[in-house]
């Protein structure tokens, strides 16, 4: 059982998987003209060695298609600042890492039935501000995109058990969007260059996570995957409606760490995201209700049946 967890682990750890050639078709014909030539990182380029599944991520959320449930809860969030532990760039992004073995990090509500514990977050980004966030709404990416990835403690024994079941994980989806500097990443961007290269970690303990989530309580929610291998389908996304803001030297600052080893020719890591997948049939709920509509901008409607499959 330690050896599948440890197999579990490092798959999650290293890049390996890609896009199959309709997926692709789809992706592109979601994107606007001037998004229609998007960088795919290597890891999405090869052929695919997962069968694709029927709840895969990222998606595009259409505002418009979304349904109001009135019945989801406000998302509670409470985190200890003293279970952060480290940062460690693992060679796709980098990870802040938490101690996980009790409650003392946890959300529940939301669409959650079960309390889960935080285990790390994570960025994805872009080499430009044009895009870099895996989930775009109606068609629009961010430049940034932060996750935090937390586990059903209630109903699994580890984190590895989780990571393959339906219900094992909640991700938190945030937005970043290029404005003010924000005081509470600072902290964090200032640590970087001290994993600036692959497979270094350093100690990062106190650190309270809650700062980079939006005070608006409005999300989307849906039954998606891990956006990296090993791609399982066991997450419940909530993505926040409100992006926080931060300023191009912060973002400038993740785009200076590399995906490369020290010693070996430099890559910049950036375009650390997975392309767009098909929504298949799943409904994205929202917590609120959408005054969308008086505003939104008019898709055409041959358009919008493509992002149908
Ligand atoms: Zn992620």
């Amino acid at each position: 059982c330690s050896e599948v967890s440890t197999v579990v682990s490092q798959i999650i750890a290293l890049p390996c998987v890609a896009l199959s050639i309709q997926l692709e078709v789809l992706y592109h014909a979601l994107m606007p003209d001037s998004l229609n030539h998007l960088p795919v990182h290597p890891l999405w380029q090869s052929p695919l060695t997962i069968p694709g599944g029927t709840r895969q991520s990222p998606i595009n959320i259409q505002w418009r298609d979304s349904v109001y449930d009135p019945f989801l809860k406000p998302l509670k969030i409470s985190y200890d600042p003293t279970t952060c532990l480290h940062i460690w760039n693992n060679g796709y992004s980098f990870l802040v890492e938490f101690d996980d073995s009790t409650d003392r990090s946890i959300i529940d509500g939301g669409p959650l039935e079960n309390q889960y514990r935080l285990k790390q977050f994570h960025f994805h980004w872009g080499a430009m501000n044009d895009w870099g966030s895996e989930h775009t709404v109606d068609c629009k990416f961010y430049p940034a995109e932060l996750h935090l990835v937390h586990w059903n403690a209630v109903l699994y024994p580890t984190f590895e058990e989780a990571v393959m079941e339906g219900n094992g994980l909640a991700v938190i989806g945030v937005f970043l969007k290029l404005g003010a500097c924000h005081e509470g990443l600072q902290t964090l961007v200032d640590a970087l260059p001290a994993v600036k290269h692959k497979d270094t970690v350093i100690e990062f303990d106190v650190f309270d996570p809650s700062c980079l989530i939006p005070s608006c309580p409005d999300y989307w929610t849906y039954a998606g995957s891990l956006t990296t291998p090993p791609l399982t389908e066991s997450v419940t996304w909530i993505i926040k409606k409100q992006p926080i803001e931060v300023d191009e030297n912060q973002l400038e600052a993740f785009r200076m760490l590399l995906f490369t080893s020290d010693g070996e020719e430099e890559k910049r890591m950036v375009d650390n995201f997975r392309p767009l997948q098909p929504l298949m049939n799943r409904t994205v709920r929202s917590s609120f209700q959408s005054r969308h509509l008086l505003n939104a901008e008019v898709q055409p409607k041959d358009h919008a049946e493509q992002m149908r499959p």
